[in-house]
């Protein structure tokens, strides 16, 4: 039965799941200190080395958490009070890693990006060569629907020898990412994005590099401490009882994509469907709000004197579709639309029903 809560989403997390993610959802978590869970969570593992495109002897962290326990428990794990750390600050999420990093003591530089905009190389000049030891980037700002340019950071990381972290929590599956040719050390994701799965777990890819790190740092947690999941993991199991559905689905959501064809697949028709948005909402009173938009999300600044949230809000209420508003100085001005989860071309050709319908009414001009 369809509860008074499940609309048609467009937002970027939590998002739709296809049916291998529902089916395992609507069953019973079972007991996972078996042989028989192990093995599930290794090949799910392997899956997911594979779809990073991660160098050998990389290894996943599942840690049962949101996204921004991945993105806290990263640094903490490879990090230290000896770091000097620069962070693109560029919306919610950048400010969001610096505040972890206040948080932990460890130093940092945050590259203040104006809203809306993305990382130019000017933007990085003045911080060549000036003994940062690492730098952390939200390869899409979800916040602003702004997607930064990797080649562009992984060739300052490389040429000022900076450890590599990505927070791809909405890019993963919706961009292309290698974390071999990007040499990022630490890659983060989340279970309720492009994963398409229930929220519960984040995925913290580790390389090489990554996992010398966390074996070389003492860190003040026992819950974070990567290395019992290291260790762990190597048999297929966490430390602590894990988001055990969550883990079960997101083990099918990729032998899917496998399936599928891979990563490629899902990027395309991630892409393909913000091109069918993007062409259509040409003729609405909005604008592109990012300079460099993501797969994932098209952010959409009002014309005039359109609220939206009051979009956002009627949409909700009226029409039984969720997108998904903005918040601080952004709030009136700015919304966005999805392009991940188990989205089709059709269902937005009923969100624009929806806004001609709106502005027939008058509730957009
Ligand atoms: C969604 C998201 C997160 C994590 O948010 P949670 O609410 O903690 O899951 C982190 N970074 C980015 C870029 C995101 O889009």
């Amino acid at each position: 039965m369809k509860q008074d809560y499940e609309k048609l989403n467009f937002a970027v997390g939590p998002v739709m799941s296809g049916e291998e993610v529902l089916e395992v959802a609507s069953r019973n978590a079972p007991y996972f200190r078996t042989a028989e869970f192990s093995k599930t969570m290794l090949d799910c593992e392997k899956n997911l080395l594979t779809l990073a495109d991660a160098p050998k002897n990389s290894r996943v962290v599942f840690l049962t958490g949101s996204g921004t326990a991945g993105m806290e428990a990263a640094l903490l794990n490879t990090l230290s009070r000896n770091d000097k750390l620069l962070i693109v600050k560029g919306g919610s999420f950048g400010t969001r890693f610096c505040e972890i990093a206040e948080a932990l003591g460890i130093p940092f530089e945050p590259i203040e990006i104006e809203m809306g905009k993305t990382l130019h190389k000017e933007d990085l000049d003045k911080f060549e060569d000036k003994g940062f030891t690492a730098f952390a980037v939200n390869l899409g700002e979800t916040s602003t629907g702004v997607l930064y340019d990797i080649d562009l950071i992984s060739d300052f990381c490389n040429r000022n020898n900076l450890f590599l972290i990505v927070d791809a929590v909405s890019t993963f599956l919706a961009e292309e990412i290698s974390m071999e040719k990007s040499n990022i050390g630490a890659l983060i994701t989340g279970s309720q994005k492009a994963l398409a799965t229930m929220p519960g777990v984040a995925l913290v890819f580790l390389s090489s590099d990554g996992i010398k790190r966390v074996e070389n740092n003492k860190v003040a947690s026992l819950y974070f401490d990567f290395k019992n999941y290291l260790l762990d993991g190597t048999r297929g199991q966490t430390p602590f009882t894990p988001a055990v559905s969550t883990l079960l689905q997101i083990a099918a959501r990729v032998e899917k994509i496998i399936e599928n064809g891979g990563v490629e697949y899902e990027i395309k028709k991630t892409a393909d469907l913000a091109n069918y948005f993007r062409t259509k909402i040409a003729d609405y009173p909005f604008t592109l709000f990012a300079e460099v938009p993501s797969n994932a999300v098209t952010s959409l600044k009002v014309q005039g004197d359109n609220s939206a949230v009051t979009i956002f809000e009627t949409l909700k209420n009226e029409y039984d579709i969720f997108i998904c508003p903005n918040g601080g100085s952004l709030k009136e001005t700015v919304f966005r639309v999805g392009h991940i989860g188990a989205l089709e071309t059709t269902d937005y050709d009923e969100l624009f029903s929806a806004l001609d319908d709106m502005k027939k009414r008058g509730i957009i001009k």
